[in-house]
């Protein structure tokens, strides 16, 4: 039997109307002779919940007893779920990650399952039956509940897929895709059709969260093809998949843009060996982590300015660190609040030349001018005046056409 798999995410399953929607969603594969695993989420807003109970008794709050009670809200989802099938007459069951048993390695609160013990769940789907299992946990070697980070209930279906070999692995959500861009930012924001892994795991760092970023490595590791598709209209969703399967008459994918950046420069800095390492050096230590870098050739071979972008969050910190560094002799520091990046992602641009040429000119014919330049094979990112996003968001959704 083909085996397909199934997962909602929190607020698919978020009220007891839309659980009743997803067994309506679960019969119809059922009613086409496949064999369905279904993996929810917690209700959304449970996870959050809990967490808060655990801040309230400690902010130090034991690691393996949190992950016991974070796994607790896919228990409440599976059974709920589970029941509501029986009710409509299927034969279905729940499952703890448990029973089955699902095993993981890697520390509490970010753990990675690598084993899925298949026997019990298949003579179930064998004999007709739906099994019901919880998202987001297993067990390790000395038998207690861990669970997968959050979010991590796209890491099981991906896992379930992987090991039950599935036919299609279907992630149902509250969005019906991913988009070119976050249609809140830009009205002609389209659905993407196919997008690779790669694009995937770009957008998805950049900001774009409609996926658990380890799922979507466990996905690549393993040549896993997904679909995220909305649970409330039916409609086709966008298929994940290897770079070579996602090829279209596209060149860019999709475009991000991030909030709060800051924008840090040090200038006149004496021009020497070490002196990038001694700059940054205190800020890995601090675990701040450094996103653009550019420095600047010294005419005159003595001084140099130094620009990096950081979390707006860590200005207040980085700026303490620059001023207190003994190792380093600059003229003046300066920190910008008010930058945004904005990053085109393709992996049509490692074969097309001038894609970095169309996006330089484009921003300049609106005048917005790029204070910043960074780039990987599939990605080119500006750092940009955070009032220009939009505008930006626009003329490059054109110039690419993704309008
Ligand atoms: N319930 C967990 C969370 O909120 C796992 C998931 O939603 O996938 O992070
Ligand atoms: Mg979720």
């Amino acid at each position: 039997m083909k085996i397909i798999v199934l997962k909602f995410g929190g607020t698919s399953v978020g009220s007891l109307e839309r659980i009743k929607k997803v067994a309506k969603i679960i019969a119809t594969y059922k009613k086409k002779k496949l064999g369905v695993i279904v993996v929810p989420s917690a209700m959304s807003g449970t996870t959050n919940e809990l967490i808060k109970k655990t801040l309230e008794l400690s902010n130090n709050f034991d690691a393996s007893e949190y992950d016991v009670l974070l796994s607790s809200g896919e228990q409440i989802a599976c059974a709920l779920i589970a029941g509501r099938l029986k009710h409509l007459g299927y034969k279905a069951r729940s499952w703890m990650s448990w029973q089955v048993p699902i095993l993981t390695e890697g520390p509490y609160g970010g753990s990675r399952i690598n084993k899925i013990n298949k026997n019990r769940i298949l003579k179930f789907i064998n004999s007709g039956g739906i099994p019901v299992i919880t998202g987001f946990q297993g067990i390790n070697s000395e038998n207690r509940i861990t669970t997968l980070g959050r979010g991590g209930t796209d890491a099981s279906a991906i896992m379930l897929s992987k090991f039950f070999k599935a036919h299609e692995c279907n992630i149902y959500t509250d969005v019906d895709g991913v988009y070119t861009t976050d249609p809140r930012n830009h009205s002609k924001a389209k659905k993407i059709n196919k997008i690779s892994y790669d694009e995937m795991l770009e957008m998805a760092s950049l900001g774009a969260k409609v996926m658990q970023p380890t799922a979507v490595q466990d996905a690549k590791l393993n040549n896993i093809n997904f679909s995220v598709k909305s649970s409330f209209i039916k409609k086709k969703g966008t298929l994940i998949t290897g770079n070579n399967k996602a090829f279209s008459d596209k060149i860019i994918t999709g475009i991000t843009s991030t909030k709060n950046d800051s924008k840090v420069t040090i200038i006149g800095v004496k021009d020497k060996p070490g002196v990038a390492a001694s700059i940054f050096k205190p800020l890995f230590l601090n675990h701040i982590n450094v996103d653009m870098v550019v420095q600047n050739i010294s005419l005159n071979g003595k001084e140099t300015d130094l620009t990096f972008t950081i979390k707006s969050e860590d200005a207040n910190k980085t700026k303490k660190l620059i001023n207190q560094n003994k190792k380093i002799l600059y003229r003046k520091l300066t920190c910008d609040k008010n930058v945004s990046k904005v990053s085109i992602i393709g992996v049509g641009m490692i074969t097309t030349p001038g894609i970095t040429y169309r996006m330089f000119q484009a921003l300049a014919i609106k005048k917005i001018n790029i204070m910043v330049i960074s780039t990987s094979e599939i990605k080119i990112s500006v750092l940009i005046s955070n009032k220009l996003v939009k505008k930006a968001i626009a003329v490059l959704h054109k110039e690419f056409k993704l309008d």
